[in-house]
Protein backbone atom coordinates (compact mmCIF):
# COMPACT_ATOMS: atom_id res chain seq x y z
CA UNK A 1 0.00 0.00 0.00
CA UNK A 2 1.79 3.17 -0.96
CA UNK A 3 0.17 4.79 2.15
CA UNK A 4 2.46 3.14 4.08
CA UNK A 5 5.63 2.97 2.13
CA UNK A 6 9.14 4.55 2.20
CA UNK A 7 8.94 6.63 -0.52
CA UNK A 8 12.44 6.71 -2.41
CA UNK A 9 12.41 10.33 -2.80
CA UNK A 10 10.59 11.08 0.63
CA UNK A 11 7.26 12.68 0.77
CA UNK A 12 6.86 15.21 -1.44
CA UNK A 13 4.91 18.99 -1.87
CA UNK A 14 4.36 20.23 -5.04
CA UNK A 15 5.95 23.41 -4.85
CA UNK A 16 6.13 26.18 -7.34
CA UNK A 17 8.61 25.28 -9.89
CA UNK A 18 10.51 25.78 -13.36
CA UNK A 19 11.00 23.73 -15.74
CA UNK A 20 14.57 24.45 -17.13
CA UNK A 21 16.65 22.04 -19.35
CA UNK A 22 20.31 21.58 -17.88
CA UNK A 23 22.81 20.15 -19.57
CA UNK A 24 20.40 18.12 -22.26
CA UNK A 25 17.81 16.85 -19.41
CA UNK A 26 14.36 18.78 -18.40
CA UNK A 27 15.22 19.48 -14.57
CA UNK A 28 12.91 21.04 -12.19
CA UNK A 29 13.64 23.87 -10.40
CA UNK A 30 11.19 24.70 -7.20
CA UNK A 31 10.44 28.30 -6.57
CA UNK A 32 10.49 29.27 -2.86
CA UNK A 33 9.51 32.71 -1.57
CA UNK A 34 11.40 34.02 1.73
CA UNK A 35 11.40 37.46 3.53
CA UNK A 36 14.86 36.95 4.52
CA UNK A 37 16.28 37.11 1.27
CA UNK A 38 17.54 40.17 -0.51
CA UNK A 39 17.82 38.84 -4.06
CA UNK A 40 18.54 35.44 -4.49
CA UNK A 41 20.23 32.02 -3.89
CA UNK A 42 20.00 28.88 -5.19
CA UNK A 43 20.67 25.59 -3.31
CA UNK A 44 21.00 22.06 -4.83
CA UNK A 45 20.98 19.49 -2.50
CA UNK A 46 21.23 15.43 -3.50
CA UNK A 47 17.83 13.74 -3.39
CA UNK A 48 16.09 17.05 -3.67
CA UNK A 49 15.45 19.19 -6.62
CA UNK A 50 17.64 22.64 -7.16
CA UNK A 51 15.82 25.02 -5.12
CA UNK A 52 15.75 28.73 -5.87
CA UNK A 53 15.01 31.27 -3.04
CA UNK A 54 13.42 34.62 -3.96
CA UNK A 55 12.45 38.01 -2.20
CA UNK A 56 8.34 37.60 -1.59
CA UNK A 57 7.42 39.65 -4.28
CA UNK A 58 9.66 38.21 -7.08
CA UNK A 59 8.54 39.07 -10.44
CA UNK A 60 8.58 36.18 -12.67
CA UNK A 61 11.21 37.66 -14.84
CA UNK A 62 13.36 38.31 -11.62
CA UNK A 63 13.24 34.39 -11.06
CA UNK A 64 13.74 33.35 -15.02
CA UNK A 65 16.67 36.00 -15.26
CA UNK A 66 18.00 34.56 -11.59
CA UNK A 67 17.96 31.24 -13.55
CA UNK A 68 19.62 32.31 -16.18
CA UNK A 69 22.07 33.65 -14.19
CA UNK A 70 23.30 30.21 -12.36
CA UNK A 71 22.73 28.16 -15.06
CA UNK A 72 26.34 27.24 -15.57
CA UNK A 73 26.93 26.45 -11.65
CA UNK A 74 23.41 24.36 -11.85
CA UNK A 75 24.92 22.13 -14.55
CA UNK A 76 27.99 21.75 -12.49
CA UNK A 77 26.82 20.64 -9.56
CA UNK A 78 23.84 18.44 -11.09
CA UNK A 79 27.05 16.63 -12.64
CA UNK A 80 28.74 16.13 -9.61
CA UNK A 81 25.75 15.29 -7.67
CA UNK A 82 25.33 11.90 -10.02
CA UNK A 83 28.66 11.12 -9.95
CA UNK A 84 28.24 7.44 -8.54
CA UNK A 85 30.61 6.49 -4.97
CA UNK A 86 29.58 3.41 -3.75
CA UNK A 87 31.99 1.55 -5.89
CA UNK A 88 28.93 -0.82 -6.92
CA UNK A 89 30.41 -1.23 -10.46
CA UNK A 90 32.92 -3.72 -8.92
CA UNK A 91 30.45 -5.85 -7.47
CA UNK A 92 29.47 -9.28 -9.05
CA UNK A 93 26.69 -10.18 -6.61
CA UNK A 94 23.53 -11.35 -8.56
CA UNK A 95 19.97 -11.01 -8.26
CA UNK A 96 19.68 -14.37 -6.84
CA UNK A 97 22.54 -14.26 -4.00
CA UNK A 98 21.72 -11.10 -3.20
CA UNK A 99 18.19 -11.81 -2.87
CA UNK A 100 19.33 -14.65 -0.35
CA UNK A 101 21.15 -12.48 1.65
CA UNK A 102 18.25 -9.96 2.18
CA UNK A 103 16.18 -12.63 3.07
CA UNK A 104 18.02 -14.06 5.78
CA UNK A 105 18.68 -10.29 7.01
CA UNK A 106 15.64 -8.84 6.49
CA UNK A 107 13.64 -11.86 8.01
CA UNK A 108 15.81 -12.06 11.08
CA UNK A 109 15.50 -8.41 12.09
CA UNK A 110 11.68 -8.28 11.38
CA UNK A 111 11.18 -11.05 13.55
CA UNK A 112 13.01 -9.60 16.43
CA UNK A 113 11.54 -5.98 15.94
CA UNK A 114 7.73 -7.23 15.72
CA UNK A 115 8.43 -9.28 18.86
CA UNK A 116 10.03 -6.44 20.56
CA UNK A 117 6.71 -4.24 19.56
CA UNK A 118 4.33 -7.00 20.43
CA UNK A 119 2.98 -6.85 16.63
CA UNK A 120 2.52 -9.39 13.86
CA UNK A 121 2.62 -9.29 10.15
CA UNK A 122 1.18 -12.29 7.32
CA UNK A 123 3.94 -12.22 4.58
CA UNK A 124 7.34 -11.19 4.25
CA UNK A 125 7.75 -10.96 0.47
CA UNK A 126 11.57 -9.29 -1.63
CA UNK A 127 10.54 -7.10 -4.70
CA UNK A 128 12.95 -5.07 -7.03
CA UNK A 129 11.18 -1.82 -7.41
CA UNK A 130 12.00 1.21 -8.75
CA UNK A 131 10.05 3.46 -6.47
CA UNK A 132 10.29 2.36 -2.74
CA UNK A 133 12.11 0.35 0.02
CA UNK A 134 9.62 -1.25 1.61
CA UNK A 135 5.91 -1.22 2.55
CA UNK A 136 3.26 -2.89 4.86
CA UNK A 137 -0.06 -3.16 3.92
CA UNK A 138 -3.42 -3.11 5.46
CA UNK A 139 -3.75 -6.63 6.29
CA UNK A 140 0.00 -7.17 7.63
CA UNK A 141 1.61 -7.96 4.30
CA UNK A 142 5.68 -6.92 4.13
CA UNK A 143 7.47 -6.09 1.56
CA UNK A 144 10.88 -5.27 0.52
CA UNK A 145 13.28 -3.91 -1.69
CA UNK A 146 16.05 -7.10 -2.07
CA UNK A 147 18.70 -4.28 -3.34
CA UNK A 148 18.15 -2.90 -0.08
CA UNK A 149 21.44 -5.68 0.94
CA UNK A 150 23.44 -2.86 -1.08
CA UNK A 151 23.13 -0.37 1.93
CA UNK A 152 24.92 -0.41 5.02
CA UNK A 153 23.24 -2.39 7.50
CA UNK A 154 21.82 0.61 9.47
CA UNK A 155 20.12 1.57 6.54
CA UNK A 156 18.35 -1.82 5.82
CA UNK A 157 17.76 -1.97 9.67
CA UNK A 158 16.04 1.41 9.68
CA UNK A 159 13.19 0.35 6.73
CA UNK A 160 12.48 -2.84 8.43
CA UNK A 161 12.12 -1.02 11.94
CA UNK A 162 10.15 1.66 9.77
CA UNK A 163 7.33 -0.80 8.24
CA UNK A 164 6.93 -2.95 11.14
CA UNK A 165 6.58 0.74 13.23
CA UNK A 166 3.77 0.64 10.57
CA UNK A 167 2.42 -2.18 11.98
CA UNK A 168 1.52 -0.36 14.98
CA UNK A 169 0.70 3.05 13.42
CA UNK A 170 -0.12 2.68 10.37
CA UNK A 171 0.23 6.15 8.72
CA UNK A 172 3.08 8.53 8.91
CA UNK A 173 1.76 10.41 12.16
CA UNK A 174 3.35 12.03 14.52
CA UNK A 175 3.15 8.59 17.03
CA UNK A 176 4.77 6.79 14.07
CA UNK A 177 7.92 8.74 14.20
CA UNK A 178 8.28 9.02 18.04
CA UNK A 179 7.84 5.11 18.11
CA UNK A 180 11.08 4.92 14.96
CA UNK A 181 12.75 7.41 16.94
CA UNK A 182 12.67 5.30 19.78
CA UNK A 183 13.39 2.13 18.53
CA UNK A 184 16.46 3.65 16.48
CA UNK A 185 17.68 7.17 17.37
CA UNK A 186 19.81 7.71 14.39
CA UNK A 187 16.87 6.55 11.84
CA UNK A 188 17.42 10.22 10.29
CA UNK A 189 21.16 9.37 9.44
CA UNK A 190 19.67 6.13 7.39
CA UNK A 191 16.75 8.43 5.74
CA UNK A 192 19.18 10.56 4.75
CA UNK A 193 21.78 8.04 3.43
CA UNK A 194 18.57 7.27 1.07
CA UNK A 195 18.31 10.44 -0.05
CA UNK A 196 22.02 10.52 -0.92
CA UNK A 197 22.90 7.25 -2.09
CA UNK A 198 19.03 5.59 -2.59
CA UNK A 199 19.59 6.25 -6.48
CA UNK A 200 22.74 4.60 -6.80
CA UNK A 201 21.75 0.85 -5.45
CA UNK A 202 18.40 1.24 -7.63
CA UNK A 203 20.87 1.88 -10.64
CA UNK A 204 22.84 -1.48 -9.74
CA UNK A 205 22.86 -4.01 -12.54
CA UNK A 206 23.32 -7.30 -11.24
CA UNK A 207 25.46 -9.62 -13.54
CA UNK A 208 23.08 -12.83 -14.80
CA UNK A 209 23.25 -15.92 -12.73
CA UNK A 210 24.60 -18.63 -14.20
CA UNK A 211 22.66 -21.18 -15.35
CA UNK A 212 21.66 -23.84 -12.43
ZN1 LIG B 1 6.20 4.57 5.93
Amino acid sequence: MGRTSVAVRGDSYRAPMRVVEVGGRLVEVHIRRSKRVQGHRIYVRQGHPPELVVRPRASDQEIDTAIALHHSWLERQLAKLTEPSLGLDRLTLTEVQGRREAHARISLLAQSEAAALGVSYTRLTLRDQRSRWGSCSSNGALSFNWRLVLAPHDVLDYVVVHEICHLAEHNHGPAFWRLVEQRRPNYRESKQWLDVHGWEILAYRPPLDAAA
